[in-house]
């Protein structure tokens, strides 16, 4: 009898039919002799609807109300979930998150979870429960209800996950699991069968939708297996997992593992800022402080003791970026302020590359015969990514999905 933690996307808890769908899967889970504990997020676009409702009565919400408002999206799959399921005549209760035991910080909507207690969820399963959780949502310190980043019910799943012991983690969602490209740029791309947690964080953060990368760090961090896999197919996924338990199945590890793009970028430069110490420090010191999170930088060689800063940042975080940028450029007597939006990021991810040097020029290679234009560069140990106009973007993702051949029939 194992343990299993089954997680169901929004698409997968859309609507009625979907609900008794995933409701058909949990009690098949359920019968094989499993232990099973369910986490769903808000079913379909919920959650962007809500924010949207908000938006409608302001602009600026306080962050605690925010949070009061999305966590109710979670609680209508919670419920309906086990309505359907109770209605096949099977044992389920549904919690809440802070029922659940699950308390985070007090970081309205970006909360992080400090501390899971299943003692609930244990006696619930105990007396042969399916528990189904609410993804996203925590208690925090005060007594209030935060919710955990979007995406964030991958987070509670491995959390779970973890704090359970379990022997799987299953992500379900309207995708066959991680894909060397998204499919719907590129025709022939694969899906991966095992993926290392440090590669599928490398994706993630690279524009990969599949899966939350704070829930893979949690993942990684606890040993938590994920399985990412469709709802709507009994087909295996993609496991994400340990590099040494991927070991035998990759032995000839490809060079590249999969091509990710990002179209959610903003370039910023700041023109002729003076070339002293302090300069880097004041500007990204001051960003972060209002909470941007900034991704490539690069600076220019200094010309006339002066220089370029350009970094890219989310496209969210462009308006509140744009403003403390021109206040610092004036502090600071720079020339002034552009913003580029109509960048992508377009990335190589692969574990391969610690070991073959040359994927770098493989890659710049590969874009330059198709006349794509760089404009940043950055990469890590198993990642290369670089900023091109959005224009050249799908292109680029095609070519260099085919110059490292990652296509079926490679
Ligand atoms: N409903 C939340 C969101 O849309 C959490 C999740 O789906 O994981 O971000
Ligand atoms: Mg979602």
């Amino acid at each position: 009898m194992a343990l299993v933690v089954m997680k169901f996307g929004g698409s997968s808890v859309a609507d009625a039919d979907k609900m008794k769908h995933a409701a058909n899967k949990i009690i098949a889970k359920k019968k094989s002799g499993d232990k099973v504990v369910v986490v769903v997020s808000a079913p379909g676009d919920t959650t962007d609807d809500l924010l949207e409702m908000a938006d409608k009565i302001t602009s600026n919400p306080p962050a605690r109300e925010m949070d009061m408002l999305l966590a109710t999206g979670e609680m209508i799959s919670i419920s309906l979930l086990a309505m359907a399921i109770d209605a096949v005549g099977e044992k389920v209760i549904s919690l809440t998150g802070p029922q659940a035991g699950i308390s985070a910080d007090a970081d309205h909507t970006r909360a992080r979870i400090k501390k899971i207690n299943p003692k609930k969820i244990k006696q619930y399963l105990a007396k042969n429960n399916i528990v189904i959780v609410a993804g996203f949502q925590a208690l925090n310190p005060k007594g209030d209800i935060t919710t955990l980043g979007r995406g964030g019910s991958d987070l509670t799943a491995v959390a779970l996950a973890a704090s359970l012991e379990a022997d799987f983690c299953e992500i379900y969602s309207d995708v066959e699991g991680v894909f060397t490209a998204d499919p719907r740029v590129v025709k022939d791309a694969r899906k991966i069968d095992y993926l290392s947690y440090d590669e599928m964080l490398e994706m993630a953060g690279s524009g990969a939708q599949v899966l939350q990368a704070r829930s893979v760090e949690v993942a990684k961090k606890f040993g938590v297996v994920i399985h990412s896999r469709s709802s709507f197919s009994q087909n295996e996924g993609t496991y994400i997992t340990s590099e040494e338990k991927i070991g035998r199945q990759k032995m000839e590890a490809l060079l590249v593992s999969g091509v990710t793009f990002d179209k959610n970028q903003v370039k910023f430069t700041i023109i002729d800022l003076p070339d002293t110490p302090g300069v880097a420090a004041k500007i990204f010191g001051r960003l972060a402080k209002i909470g941007v999170n900034v991704d490539m930088i690069i600076q220019s060689a200094a010309v006339d003791k002066k220089n370029d800063i350009s970094f890219t940042v989310s496209k969210s975080d462009m308006k509140k970026t744009h403003i403390e940028l021109d206040k610092i450029a004036s502090e600071l007597k720079a020339l002034n302020v552009i913003c580029d939006e109509h960048v992508a990021k377009v990335s190589v991810v692969g574990i391969g590359m610690r070991s073959n040097a040359g994927v770098a020029a493989r890659m710049f290679d590969i874009l330059s015969k198709k006349g794509i234009n760089i404009e940043m560069i950055s990469t890590s140990e198993i990642k290369i990514s670089c900023i091109v106009d959005e224009a050249d973007m799908a292109k680029a993702v095609e070519e260099l999905h085919k110059g490292f051949k990652l296509s079926k029939k490679s």
